[in-house]
């Protein structure tokens, strides 16, 4: 890149660029996937700011559920495209901020499916819980996904499955705005689930801060990393993300919910304890 006749935009970027790449590509040498990263969307933090963001809004839902919701369609895509439904191509056009084109994903990303999933999701919740509340919130965490992708990508989220049109808003194109963007609403996020919960013992610290900063992380390898060696190679790191959901899985059952009582605090051993014994007790 010509620093002298690049724009202004590029120059910042480029110049952004390689001061991430000599941090992260370090580090790349002790993640097992840091040459394939996460490239399963051009959005990925800002789907987990959702995750986070709702534990104060509805706080019975575990934050692994809540992970599981708000990165649903990006879980759901890998085993696609590993079983041939959905496609992708590495892409060489030097206009595309990620070497990836999202070339055919209806089912994981079309709107019209991306509603039938997010009703799924809440009634499912539902049946399991019969909280209208949280499972309408589960719902709307999944349908959050469509949205926050339609900030970003390039032409490629379609209406419905067989739908010729596209629609995206396209930030990528900026991509320093975007970066800082996602940066912004995870760091809501995260504040407002650190506001929301209390940490039980070291481990709920500890293992809270560790997530928050993997992600940060991830998000920084998905920018600035190499390119994906394939795209089967791209779909198999993506089902990594199912660690993710077990990570907050874990970190919620090591963090209590301020303003929750620990009978209803479903999420926690304790709290699963509780309820045991005063539904014993109920016997008696
Ligand atoms: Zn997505």
């Amino acid at each position: 890149m010509n620093y002298q006749t690049a724009p202004d935009e590029k120059r910042l970027h480029c110049f952004f660029k390689n001061i991430v790449r000599a941090i992260v590509c370090p580090l790349q040498l002790f993640l097992p996937f840091g040459n394939l990263s996460l490239k399963s969307s051009h959005m990925f933090i800002g789907h987990f700011a959702v995750g986070f963001a709702a534990k104060k809004v509805a706080a019975k839902p575990s934050l692994g559920t809540y992970f599981l919701a708000a990165q649903f369609l990006d879980l759901l895509w890998p085993s696609l495209l590993l079983l041939g439904v959905e496609k992708a191509a590495i892409s060489n056009d030097a206009a595309n901020p990620i070497p990836l084109s999202f070339t055919h994903y209806p089912v994981s990303h079309s709107l019209l499916m991306v509603l039938l999933w997010s009703i799924l999701v809440g009634l499912i919740y539902w049946l399991f819980t019969k909280n209208k509340k949280d499972a309408l919130v589960l719902g709307t965490c999944v349908l959050s996904h469509w949205f926050l992708d339609l900030l970003v990508h390039i032409p490629d989220l379609p209406l419905s499955p067989g739908a010729s049109s596209v629609y995206r808003l396209g930030l990528w194109k900026m991509k320093a705005i975007e970066l800082l963007i996602e940066i912004f609403l995870f760091t809501v996020g995260a504040v407002l689930y650190f506001y929301a919960t209390k940490a039980r013992n070291k481990t709920g610290t500890y293992a809270a801060v560790a997530l928050t900063v993997f992600l940060l992380l991830i998000h920084f390898l998905n920018a600035f990393g190499p390119p994906p060696d394939s795209v089967k190679a791209v779909a198999w790191a993506g089902q990594l993300q199912w660690l993710i959901v077990a990570w907050g899985y874990w970190v919620d059952r090591n963090r209590a919910t301020k303003g929750l009582h620990p009978q209803e605090d479903t999420t926690t051993p304790t709290g699963s304890v509780t309820i045991r014994v005063a539904h014993d007790k109920q016997k008696k």
